[in-house]
């Protein structure tokens, strides 16, 4: 009797060992598979930000450095074809800075050039705003007043003295660009004091030029049509005409790549624009300081 209660308890006391070791080797298992799952759970966390990262620093390249967003604009505006008295990205210029009072400028433009009004004025130069944005109704009323003689150029009517349309065009193109090409469009361009070359080499004017020169490039402005000597085609060299580079230089950036020829018509002698390649000849042909 004293012998099978003793195997009873050995039984007894080794069978609760083995549930003991078999729970405690489950334990261990599921242990394991616990690690093993983080293990893959860490190595798809891995793998999905190696791929992601050079996706995410590609798009911000495209986005902040190639084509900021925020300065994206559509042919239309490239164009000139809106009003920028309806538009809230652009302001009236103040009388105080212009020889009138219903010029537009971009925003942005506008701060610039109220810092180097300021900066010229310190120094004894003043600045005048003598046009700023044109539209492209705006440029299509003086282009076609040239185009029908209704306004003289060179002391010619045009529409009498050049029937041929490509010669007609070209000499208009001296100092006028076609709707649809300029740059005064685009609300970075200004014409500053005075429209005639002879006013820049007077005692005045050429102070105004030489502090241009030395000083408008510090608030972001540059003169695109500079002299003839430094480019092979295009406007005549205009002292007078300044653009902030800033938001100039993005926006021939995007007309170069999306305005066609077939875009631009809508206006008398339109047809010369392709013919002359006005895009490669005028609207590309400036200073190279300008881009
Ligand atoms: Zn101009």
């Amino acid at each position: 009797m004293i012998t099978y209660n003793l195997e009873m308890k050995l039984f007894k006391s080794s069978k609760f060992l083995i549930i003991i070791l078999l729970m405690l080797m489950v334990g261990y298992y599921l242990i394991l598979k616990k690690d093993d799952y983080k293990d893959l759970k860490n190595k798809a966390v891995a793998s999905q930000s190696d791929s992601s990262s050079p996706k995410k620093s590609s798009a911000e390249t495209k986005n902040n450095i190639a084509f900021p967003l925020d300065t994206a604009k559509s042919i239309d505006f490239l164009m000139g074809k809106f009003n920028p008295a309806k538009d809230t990205s652009f302001t009236l210029v103040d009388p105080e800075y212009a020889s009138g009072v219903d010029f537009y400028l971009l925003k942005t433009t506008y701060k610039a050039f109220m810092q180097m009004f300021y900066a010229a004025q310190h120094d004894g130069v003043k600045l005048q705003i003598i046009s700023a944005t044109r539209n492209f109704t705006y440029q299509k009323n003086i282009w076609e007043q040239k185009w029908t003689g209704g306004r003289i150029v060179d002391g010619k009517n045009l529409a009498k003295t050049e029937p041929d349309h490509q010669k007609r065009a070209e000499i208009i193109l001296k100092y006028s660009s076609m709707p649809g090409t300029s740059r005064h469009h685009w609300g970075t361009d200004v014409d500053l004091n005075n429209m005639n070359d002879s006013y820049f080499t007077g005692a005045t004017g050429k102070k105004v030029y030489d502090w241009l020169c030395a000083n408008a490039a510090r608030y972001g402005f540059c003169q695109p049509f500079n002299s003839k000597k430094m480019r092979q085609n295009g406007y005549e060299e205009e002292k007078w005409h300044w653009s902030y580079l800033p938001l100039s230089k993005c926006f021939l950036e995007q007309y170069q790549r999306k305005v066609h020829y077939d875009d631009i018509k809508g206006f008398a002698g339109s047809e010369t624009a392709e013919k002359l390649d006005v895009i490669k000849n005028y609207v590309l042909s400036i200073n190279k300081d300008c881009y």
